[in-house]
């Protein structure tokens, strides 16, 4: 662990299992209460000191960290292969894109502006100044282990928090290759710590931790709300950015090569373990058959297999009891009526003997009611059902307790802005497939989240208001 600038070993530890071999890669530290209590103390004793500092100082300091992780951007990307299971040139995409955001946000140490208001009495002036919550706490889960932790440590830097991370339990090691850079690049003792271990009892602890002021959690719904409910507790603020069940809607006047590109991109990227991914394709009656023939054609033609490997397509899931969910999702779908197009089991085979394979699978004949079109999969397998038109599908892609993302292929103008108006999701993409600029909001509406992440916006939820009412001698 990285508590206070310095490193600390667990009492006890954990295996990180490589999800390709099933190999231990590393044991890392489970941290005890104490642990958590100490690295929560480092951060509240070096954050005045570091919101003082003048910002253009914090934003050097960032981009100093960002040429550190171009520098070592090889040994980031294995790691995250390593421990994560995606394939190594989707690993390099990660480290890149993590890595945009600590230049990104550096760019605000000359642009976080307060707000001169005109008063009601004479000779007064309001002010509105933002600034920093304090500590920062942030929870991240195992399918984006470098990114997601640049995702928040970079914004809550630069506004003058200081924060304690905890990564998955099952993908810790980029978050600590990550600190090992902070220290590198000169980043005080105490502004970046990093806990380790499982969210029952270490999550749960920094949770309950009455000293951070916000919670910026990405995870799964169960446990979004849990934190909601312990922050709670001492009114601490949170930033929830849970799971997906993205609709992706094809119309039958749409570019029909790009709408099943988009749906193979956006369901398989990272083996399905993505919050936007495609989770369940509704396609218009009059192209389902040419479109089904198409996607599962392409579906086939995916490469599963050693994500170290150049050429492959995608890796394995990252855990057996992820694999194991998704088994069981398949099979219930089955048994309820659903149809394989292709795939829908475990690979099995030598090269497949160890590690966590599940075949790319397309199901047909779903029905909306069904746990597969309800429920996230989070996994390489594609539900595809057919609606007849405009109203339908987007009946269809409101009827969930999910509004993460959602995507439309159509050339109808009309259609286009209607979706915009109707759809009720925090971020969708037309005519495209995933994912999201660093610049945008990346947020969830209903149950897939409050806040988010991302540009200005995303920034705001690190930063607080306090209102100053000046009386001058007029
Ligand atoms: P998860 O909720 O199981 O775990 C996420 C993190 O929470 C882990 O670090 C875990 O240790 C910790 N945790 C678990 N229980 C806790 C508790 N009681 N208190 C505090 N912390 C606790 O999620 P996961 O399986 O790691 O990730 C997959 C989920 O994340 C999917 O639902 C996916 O959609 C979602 N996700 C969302 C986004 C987004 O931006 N909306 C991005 C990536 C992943």
């Amino acid at each position: 662990m990285y508590i206070g600038g310095k490193w600390k070993e667990g009492q006890t530890t954990i295996p990180v299992l490589n999800p390709a071999t099933e190999e231990s890669i590393a044991s890392v530290a489970v941290a005890t209460s104490e642990d958590v209590d100490d690295a929560v103390q480092a951060a509240k004793d070096a954050q005045q000191q570091w919101a003082r500092r003048p910002a253009v100082e914090r934003g050097d300091l960032l981009r100093r960290w960002a040429e550190l992780v171009d520098r070592d951007r090889e040994k980031l990307a294995r790691t995250i292969t390593l421990e994560e299971g995606k394939p190594l040139a989707e690993a390099y995409g990660e480290v890149d894109f993590g890595n945009s955001w600590f230049r990104y946000y550096a760019e605000f140490d000359r642009r976080i502006e307060g707000e001169i208001l005109p008063a009601d009495r004479p000779d007064e002036q309001i002010w509105i100044l933002p600034q920093p919550v304090g500590v920062v706490t942030a929870i991240i889960p195992w399918n984006y282990p470098f990114a997601v932790a640049v995702r928040k440590i970079a914004p809550a830097l630069i506004a003058g928090n200081t924060i304690v991370l905890k990564p998955h339990e099952e993908t810790p090691m980029s978050a600590l290759e990550l600190a090992r850079l902070a220290d590198e690049a000169g980043i005080p003792p105490g502004v970046v710590n990093i806990v380790t271990g499982p969210g029952e009892t270490v999550g749960e602890a920094l949770v309950k931790n009455p000293i951070p002021r916000l919670i910026t959690f990405t995870g799964s719904v169960a446990t979004g709300k849990r934190i909601a409910r312990n922050a709670a507790e001492n009114v601490a603020l949170v930033s929830l950015e849970l799971g997906g069940k993205a609709p992706f809607i094809v119309m039958d006047d749409c570019d029909l090569d790009a709408a099943v590109e988009g749906a193979v991109t956006s369901r398989f990227t990272n083996c399905g373990q993505v919050c936007i991914c495609n989770e369940r394709t509704y396609v218009h009656e009059n192209i389902a058959d040419e479109f089904l023939d198409r996607l599962v054609a392409k579906v086939q033609a995916i490469q599963v297999g050693d994500p170290l490997a150049s050429g492959t397509d995608i890796g394995p899931k990252v855990s057996l009891a992820e694999l194991e969910k998704v088994t069981q999702y398949v099979d219930e779908a089955k048994a309820q009526g659903a149809k394989v197009a292709t795939g829908g089991a475990r690979r099995r085979g030598d090269d497949y003997a160890k590690g966590y394979w599940y075949e790319p699978t397309v199901l047909t004949n779903v029905r909306q009611d069904m746990a597969i079109m309800q429920k996230e999969i989070f996994g390489p397998v594609v539900p595809v059902m057919s609606f007849s038109g405009f109203d339908e599908a987007m009946a269809l892609a409101n009827d969930s307790p999910f509004g993460l993302a959602a995507y439309l292929y159509t050339n109808d103008m009309h259609q286009v802005m209607r979706a915009v108006r109707d759809l009720e999701c925090g971020e969708l993409y037309i005519n495209r497939s995933l994912g999201e600029s660093i610049h945008g909001f990346h947020s969830g509406w209903k149950q897939s989240g409050i806040g988010g992440d991302d540009g200005k916006h995303g920034l705001d939820h690190y930063l607080q208001k306090k209102t100053v009412y000046i009386k001058y001698d007029g």
